[in-house]
């Protein structure tokens, strides 16, 4: 069975003693799962360190960073490369978060530098993706999204893009608390894998997990993550609180 993943996106929130208590109330649940889950903190970059202290050695617990630079080191002030962070033992980053794409100019070009720089660091990357609300209104979100695909990821070869967790988040649903339906959900998901069967074959495409984010909490993940192509969340607002990200770790299928 496809890996089933809750990631928490801590986004720019939170002190680093609140950081502190949120992953402790989290992981003292001690919420194990099955063999096939797995639950990711993308914390903010000076946070790293620390929440990789706190989940080591807890099983199928990872840390994740939120962005990395395109470029793999140099005269580049303020950015983190990914050799920094596969330094430190991170092992799985976010890239092309549509807060990147619209506040910070990331475009698809860009993200398949960072995709390139990850993969061969070893590194997993969470590639977001979604479209605007004025596309999801036009109709043609299958399309856009589509695109976001191609132009960042099917450069790469089958064994390449099989390292690649995919979420899908609607832009009109993240942080508006307006959830996709489980349908729009499922058939984006599905539409999405039949897009990366087209391109490398169902076997492959089937190996990918596709996660759903946009206003994810824990009374609504049990009835997305039940979707058959829906592999968890990516969560922003209810991972900063540990009732509501415990209820949504157990909500994976
Ligand atoms: P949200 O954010 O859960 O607060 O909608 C999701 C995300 O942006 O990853």
């Amino acid at each position: 069975m496809r890996k089933q993943i809750a990631a928490a996106n801590w986004k720019m929130n939170l002190t680093y003693s609140e950081g502190q208590q949120l992953l402790s109330d989290i992981l003292k649940e001690n919420i194990g799962g099955k063999e096939n889950h797995e639950v990711i903190f993308a914390v903010p970059f000076p946070y790293l360190a620390m929440a990789k202290e706190k989940t080591n050695g807890i099983q199928n617990y990872h840390i994740a960073a939120q962005n990395c630079s395109h470029k793999k080191s140099g005269a580049y002030t303020g950015e983190v490369s990914v050799g920094m962070l596969k330094s430190i033992d991170v092992n799985y980053c976010i890239i092309g978060h549509s807060e990147r794409r619209e506040y910070f100019n990331e475009t698809n070009e860009v993200l398949a530098e960072k995709v390139n720089l990850l993969l061969e660091a070893g590194m997993t990357p969470i590639f977001c993706c979604g479209e605007p609300l004025s596309i999801r209104e036009a109709g043609t979100q299958n399309e856009f999204v589509a695109n976001q695909l191609k132009e960042s990821l099917f450069h790469l070869n089958a064994d390449d893009i099989k390292k690649v967790i995919i979420a899908y988040e609607p832009i009109w649903a993240i942080g508006t608390g307006k959830t996709a339906t489980t349908e729009q959900a499922q058939e984006m998901h599905a539409y999405l894998r039949s897009v990366i069967a087209a391109q490398y074959g169902a076997d492959v495409a089937n190996e990918i997990s596709i996660l759903y984010g946009g206003s994810v909490k824990a009374n609504n993940a049990k009835e997305l993550f039940a979707c058959a192509d829906v592999d968890g969340g990516l969560v922003g607002g209810a991972s900063l609180i540990a009732t509501e990200f415990v209820e949504i770790i157990k909500a994976l299928k």
